[in-house]
């Protein structure tokens, strides 16, 4: 992490504060999901024809950005299968008895939700193989000579697992995924409607422009369009009687150095580096890393994604490159032929 304040664009929760203040706004239907509908219409279909045998749901792996949706869709598919869910994460589950011991608490159809499953040790993974695919747990007890393994039946259950790093999942674990979805950045339009449902909930005074100049300012990302729409209804209150237009909008978000294409300092940081001193040279992933100061995971994973999904950096086998629409975004010219 960078040393100065979090990044008010950052599509990862920022504390457990902000995670329980989002679950309020979190959708608990596949109707009040908003966008992503290529993916609804699969995962709807496949909910209504699990319930109609009278089945769990098939195990599902949801990849994509932070912030898109993954855990609320993970607790949706509980709400719709009217099952309960349970809620873990890769880092959490240290050994297999960890993991042991939650599978033998699931009731009956449950679903449970490992986030972050791409950092699941192998050793855990181990025990997951044969519980997804038979429901099946194999234990050792005792150690040494005397161990000897025991074999547990375990209830039907849904294995709802989630990912910002599909590459790095081991290739035996994806595979027994049998639904894997992936969610995309959401289009202005869709997050128009998440920012107008969102206001309606926080009870935020909030005009149709209003929303769609948040919604084209937050990086495709639900997560940081709700933050953004909680600080410039802040803004709001103080300045313009509560009542959220565009022009309020845009004064509240230039107010978080938040420019009109939702890019933030970091972002032109790394731009202007691109622009600036390398002029269009290709830059390897280290070297931009240290000229923003931030882990070479964290550029990965949040920035490069959405710079280059814009169409303002190039991805090249020899490194990172600034388009012309990086220049022109700066107001610079390349100043090479
Ligand atoms: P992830 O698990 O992918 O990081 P979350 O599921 O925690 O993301 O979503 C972050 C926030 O964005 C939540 O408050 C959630 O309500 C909201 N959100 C995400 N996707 C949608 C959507 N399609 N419609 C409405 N709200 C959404």
């Amino acid at each position: 992490m960078s040393e100065e304040s979090p990044r008010i664009v950052d599509a990862a929760p920022a504390d457990a504060e902000e995670r329980e203040a989002e679950r309020v706004l979190r959708p608990k239907s596949l109707r009040d999901f908003m966008g992503q509908t290529e993916l609804k219409k699969k995962l709807g279909i496949f909910i209504e024809a699990a319930q109609k045998r009278g089945e769990s749901l098939d195990h599902v792996l949801l990849h994509g950005p932070p912030g898109l949706g993954k855990t609320t869709l993970a607790h949706i598919v509980s709400e719709e299968m009217k099952t309960g869910c349970k809620t873990t994460s890769g880092p959490i589950i240290e050994r297999p008895g960890d993991l042991a011991a939650i599978l033998t608490n699931l009731a009956p159809g449950e679903v449970l939700f490992i986030d972050e499953i791409h950092r699941l040790s192998p050793a855990v993974e181990e025990i997951l193989y044969p519980a997804m695919e038979d429901r099946k747990l194999d234990l050792m007890i005792g150690q040494g000579p005397g161990a000897r393994s025991i074999r547990l039946a375990l209830p039907a259950f849904t294995l709802v697992g989630a990912t910002t790093r599909a590459g790095q999942l081991s290739s035996p674990l994806r595979d027994r995924f049998g639904i894997q979805l992936r969610l995309d950045y959401y289009r202005p339009d869709e997050l128009q409607l998440i920012v107008a449902r969102a206001a309606a909930i926080l009870e935020a005074p909030l005009s149709d422009d209003g929303a769609l100049e948040i919604a084209s300012r937050c990086r495709g990302t639900p997560r940081v369009a709700e933050r953004l729409l909680k600080r410039v209804r802040d803004y709001a209150e103080v300045r313009s009687g509560g009542v959220i237009d565009r022009e309020t909008a845009d004064q509240g978000l230039r107010l978080l150095d938040i420019d009109s294409r939702g890019l933030d300092h970091l972002d032109r940081r790394l731009l202007d580096a691109l622009t600036g001193p390398y002029d269009g040279r290709p830059v390897g992933i280290e070297t931009l890393a240290v000229v923003v100061g931030e882990e070479v995971g964290t550029l990965l994973e949040v920035y490069e994604p959405y710079l280059v999904q814009e169409g303002f950096v190039h991805r090249t086998s020899r490194g990172r490159v600034a388009t012309e629409l990086a220049y022109e975004h700066l107001g610079r010219r390349p100043k090479k032929a």
